[in-house]
């Protein structure tokens, strides 16, 4: 995935596939299609700047344009490799079915846009109600044909995880769930025994239903007091939290000098000390709670962790 030229400036993982992950990826929700080519031009500046991560979904209606921004990354003279760029993608909650489950994948891998939020009469999502082992089964026949490289979960309690250990055949290489310190997911992380990606690592202050009495991470004293003593941003110490924890992060960002700068975190390290300040910071706060779906049966976030 990333060439050893490439891993000089690179803090990577390597997953139980074998592959490794940069631990900083370029997060693309909320990067919306078509305006002006954002999402591409976002994700062109990534790769210019040295990112060999991407974080997608099909439910982010914008992987076309991340397919646009590859194909251009890598066509002049093909000095550059697909193979150095490790992209994510997720299979979306309507997709569960085990015989949705190739035709999602092969969707996102000729980047297709297509209808995410298929709704019933009363306004609900018409999402799968599939058990997630028999949605497994079925990503696995994916690797199996050589579709992916690997497969992981997304938004899994510590319960679901063990549910699919228990029946994998191609164990789950990561799984991606919220964390910040706000939501330090620190029991999770001692659960889990794969890698875990952190999404909305900088707390997600442009999720759409964020309302100004909630506080702003990137705002909070203590972490521009910690900022200050680095000479760092909030962005760069908390990016740089995750990576001392071992944990992969991929922030969103359309903004050039952001994308540039939140690559700029492996020069410096965190002090045994702030590495407990920031611990402390938690407030077990879930920042991307998605109620509409609490009804659904395998709802993931009634437990705890
Ligand atoms: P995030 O990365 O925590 O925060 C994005 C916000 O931070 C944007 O408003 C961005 O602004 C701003 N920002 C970025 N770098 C900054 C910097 N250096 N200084 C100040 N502000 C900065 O939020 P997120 O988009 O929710 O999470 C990241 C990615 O995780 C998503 O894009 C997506 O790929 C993934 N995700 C996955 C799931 C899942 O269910 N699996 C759910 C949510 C998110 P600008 O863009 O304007 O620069």
């Amino acid at each position: 995935f990333i060439s050893k030229h490439n891993l000089k400036t690179h803090t990577a993982v390597t997953l139980c596939t074998g592959q490794m992950m940069p631990m900083v990826g370029l997060g693309t929700w909320k990067s919306a299609p078509g305006q002006v080519g954002l999402v591409k031009q976002a994700v062109l500046t990534a790769l210019n700047c040295g990112y060999r991560h991407i974080d997608c979904a099909a439910a982010y209606g914008n992987e076309q344009e991340v397919g646009e921004a590859l194909a251009v990354w890598i066509s002049p003279g093909k000095v550059r490799l697909r193979e150095e760029v490790f992209v994510t993608s997720k299979l979306w909650n309507t997709k569960h079915d085990p015989e949705d489950v190739e035709q999602a994948c092969r969707t996102t891998l000729t980047h297709l846009g297509e209808e995410m939020m298929p709704r019933r009469a009363d306004g609900t999502i018409c999402y799968s109600d599939v058990h997630y082992k028999d949605t497994w089964r079925a990503m696995e026949a994916l690797v199996d044909q050589g579709l992916v490289k690997a497969i992981g979960l997304s938004n899994f309690n510590a319960k679901q995880v063990d549910d699919i250990i228990s029946v994998a055949r191609h164990k789950p290489a990561v799984n991606q769930v919220e964390c910040h310190p706000y939501l330090s997911q620190t029991d999770l992380l001692q659960h889990c025994r794969s890698v875990v990606t952190a999404y909305s690592p900088l707390g997600s202050r442009d999720r759409p239903w964020a309302s100004p009495d909630q506080p702003n991470l990137l705002e909070d004293p203590r972490l521009e007091d910690i900022a200050h003593r680095y000479q760092k941003t909030p962005a760069q110490v908390v990016l740089r939290w995750h990576i001392q924890r071992g944990v992969v992060c991929i922030p969103k960002s359309v903004t050039p000098s952001r994308i540039q700068q939140n690559l700029e975190v492996l020069d410096f390290c965190l002090s045994p000390d702030d590495m407990k300040l920031m611990e402390s910071m938690n407030r077990n706060e879930r920042l991307i709670k998605v109620w509409r779906d609490s009804n659904h049966p395998y709802f993931p976030f009634h437990d705890p962790y």
